[in-house]
């Protein structure tokens, strides 16, 4: 995880947040690279949610929403952490079901008296904590006022389940998609931005007939896995896991994550609900608004249940990081790649003129312009040697190299070098767009798998 997070820093992808001044507890902001890579995450999701099917629609709703919206959903009651603090030294604060799980992984009993990891002292009562973030609306802080930042998009969803299907004209199975910000005071954030307080989801409610929701659940887990799978994480490093019962969140009757072994151990990475129908029941006797599905067909009434496939963006982007790096050895230098998906490479391909002079640079902006053009992320690059610029490039990812050398100024071809492969091929400058078009959509596998590096 230590080489990611350097790597991540040196090359742009992610920085600590308010570093200048110290940092602020686990929150990063993410730098350019950091911001295509996550765009790309965000849009092969939206792709695979709207544009390969047709009964899902979009949404984004507001941050903030009515506190009731909290009552109702069982997270004011509810969306708590149990926390335990330090009697000893030093005081710190841990989660209790994450000492016990870290007990259990390493074969201990987990029901024994807990200690702090840190100091070996001893530890509180456990005390359920909640996770809202909690601020005021309008110019005074004083009690009726208070709002909250969401914890999860999901709530926005199920209140506009009438809006969207007054104009959607869709009925059970369909489902509702929306990507945005979601905020927890998490007890121990961590692990970069694995655990962070303030993170993005994916999440989609898919509302279906009650009698269809088992096998829609397992429907959702195998999509989703896929998902994964199609954009290159590496099969052996993704399972799911079905939650135990003690393990269950206030509105779920039955959860599977999608698990990745992470640097840390194998840890979730998106969890797929079935929440049955207890969100929009909740929101209805909360605030008197009828939202049973009329079904005009068979005269039927009756409020869906819902799938929820939930995933996180930067847990996501963390994953495919981890997955892509890899350090190796090619004609006794060491190299470091991420051999990311095309697609959710940040830089499809650069465009590097060998020498500075002899009208390459131009040549090499022409062949730059043709990408952009075409919509293509491209990146130019004529500072340092042709090595160097190389291997930024492989650090950063990019699947695609063309160079600009003394014989495309004779013939207008170029080469085009393959990050993973290392294969170099001649081609004439009016087939790029044409050549990185076709290669993008084309089926990838990680050459990690094959390696089994
Ligand atoms: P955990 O058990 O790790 O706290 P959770 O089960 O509470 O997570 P969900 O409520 O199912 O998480 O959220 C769905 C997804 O949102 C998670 O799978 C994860 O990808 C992402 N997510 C949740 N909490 C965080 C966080 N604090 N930082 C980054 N991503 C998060």
């Amino acid at each position: 995880m230590d080489e990611i997070v350097a790597l991540s820093k040196r090359r742009g992808f992610v920085f600590p947040a308010s570093e200048i001044y110290g940092g602020l507890g686990s929150t990063y902001d993410y730098g350019h690279y950091g911001v295509l890579l996550k765009n790309n995450v965000k849009n092969e999701w939206w792709r695979s949610m709207l544009v390969e099917r047709d009964d899902i629609v979009a949404l984004d709703s507001a941050i903030m929403q009515h506190p009731r919206v909290w009552e109702a959903s069982g997270h004011l009651e509810g969306f708590t952490d149990p926390l335990v603090q330090c009697l000893g030294d030093c005081k710190r604060r841990w989660r209790e079901d994450h000492l016990r799980e870290a007990i259990e992984a390493e074969g201990g009993d987990p029901g024994a008296e807990l200690r702090c990891p840190e100091c070996g002292g001893e530890l509180s009562e456990p005390r359920n904590f909640n996770l809202m973030f909690q601020t005021h609306m309008g110019p005074v802080a004083e009690e009726g006022n208070e709002v909250y930042l969401r914890p999860e998009t999901a709530q926005g969803i199920f209140i506009n389940f009438k809006n969207v299907l007054n104009f959607a004209r869709k009925s059970p199975p369909f489902g509702i998609a929306q990507i945005g910000k979601s905020f927890r005071n998490e007890i121990t954030p961590g692990n970069f931005i694995f655990r962070t307080r303030e993170f993005e989801q994916m999440e989609m409610e898919f509302f279906v007939p009650p009698g269809e929701a088992e096998e829609w659940h397992r429907k959702w887990i195998e999509i989703r896995q896929d998902w994964y799978l199609d954009l290159g994480i590496r099969p052996g490093f993704l399972s799911v896991r079905a939650h135990g019962s003690d393990e269950l969140s206030h509105y779920s009757s039955g959860t599977s994550d999608i698990e990745y072994l992470f640097p840390i151990g194998w840890s979730e990475l998106e969890g797929i609900a079935n929440r049955g129908n207890f969100d929009l029941t909740q929101h209805q006797e909360h605030s008197n608004e009828k939202l049973a599905f009329h079904d005009q067909k068979t005269g039927e009434k009756y409020i869906p249940f819902v799938i929820e496939p939930a995933a996180g963006v930067d847990r996501a982007a963390l994953a495919f990081l981890v997955d892509a790096y890899e350090v190796e050895e090619v004609e006794g230098r060491e190299r470091t790649v991420l051999r990311l998906h095309p697609r959710l490479a940040p830089v499809k391909v650069s465009v590097l003129p060998l020498f500075s002079k002899e009208g390459m640079p131009e040549k090499a902006r022409e062949v730059f312009d043709a990408f952009r053009k075409a919509g293509i992320q491209a990146e130019y690059d004529e500072g340092g040697s042709i090595g160097k610029r190389y291997r930024r490039q492989d650090e950063i990812g990019t699947p695609w190299g063309v160079t600009i050398d003394h014989q495309t100024m004779e013939d207008e071809t170029v080469t085009l070098r393959d990050r993973d492969s290392l294969e170099q091929v001649r081609i004439p400058i009016a087939d790029l767009v044409a050549e990185i078009s076709t290669r993008l959509v084309a089926p990838w596998r990680s050459p990690k798998a094959d390696s089994g590096s």
